[in-house]
């Protein structure tokens, strides 16, 4: 630990409390198709525009006691909380990771899940404007992405091999469980969101996502059936498990496919 580190630590801190703020309105807007950049932030009630001293990370939330300043309307405790929680998850990141070319990816992946994660919760939607862009940013860092298997060309090939397993999968399941039920049970933003997820943490990767998300979100059905029609939500999106069965995956999948290998083949 050096003499600047903790500088470094907080200056990643208020970063990523400044993003959380930014992600609060891509949850907010992205699923109505509305402009993230434009018009500026303004109270859901009273549409009075918020000025910069009162849109300051958790601290205006605490300040104005969650309170809009001109209607007193309440604001959700959830925005001051993604805040921190895009905070915290970067301090983390850091702190494990380092000043490595993992950080950035790791963060960039996380950031993205938590967006999916909430988009999902509220609208059960997965905005394209992450699922395809995060498609095409994984595999345009797949060269520097060590979280995919190989060197170089290597890592591209593991990239787009994990996007089309993780699309395919996810679209074979939908249509198989659409054909037996007569429904759309999957929609196509799981099938792009999953190709996301292959193109960062490719081919293995995927399979730990899915396996670890069906067996949560198996149990957590089975939990929640005693409270149905009291819960929040009758049905949790199938998203809301894959976002952080995903980051689980892309931080640990290369160990973990190791250790399966090592079960598998002990004497190589
Ligand atoms: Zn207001």
């Amino acid at each position: 630990m050096t003499f600047f580190e903790p500088f470094t630590t907080i200056f990643v801190l208020l970063f990523g409390l400044v993003i959380g703020s930014f992600l609060n309105v891509c949850i907010l807007r992205l699923p109505l198709g509305q402009s993230i950049v434009h018009p500026r932030s303004r109270c859901p009630q009273c549409k009075r525009p918020i000025a910069w001293y009162q849109n300051i990370p958790v601290l205006s939330w605490v300040a104005l006691r969650g309170k809009c300043a001109s209607c007193s309307t309440k604001i959700s405790v959830r925005y001051p909380a993604i805040e921190l929680a895009s905070g915290v998850i970067l301090v983390v990141l850091w702190r494990w990771l380092g000043p490595n070319v993992e950080f950035p990816i790791a963060a960039l992946f996380a950031l993205s899940m938590l967006v999916l994660f909430f988009t999902d919760w509220d609208h059960q939607l997965l905005p394209d404007a992450i699922t395809l862009t995060g498609v095409a940013m994984g595999l345009a860092l797949a060269w520097f992405n060590p979280y995919l298997h190989g060197e170089g060309w290597g890592r591209v090939w593991s990239s787009l091999a994990g996007a089309i397993l993780g699309a395919g999968l996810l679209w074979g399941f939908g249509a198989a469980y659409g054909k037996l039920r007569g429904v759309e049970a999957m929609g196509m933003g799981d099938v792009k969101m999953m190709g996301m997820v292959g193109a960062f943490a490719g081919p293995f990767g995927v399979l730990m996502t899915i396996f670890a998300a069906s067996l949560v979100g198996a149990v957590v059905g089975v939990a929640l059936i005693p409270l149905r029609g009291r819960t929040l939500q009758d049905t949790l999106p199938f998203g809301c498990f894959l976002a952080p069965a995903a980051m689980a995956a892309l931080l640990t999948s290369q160990r973990v496919a190791a250790a399966y290998l090592a079960i598998l083949l002990p004497n190589s």
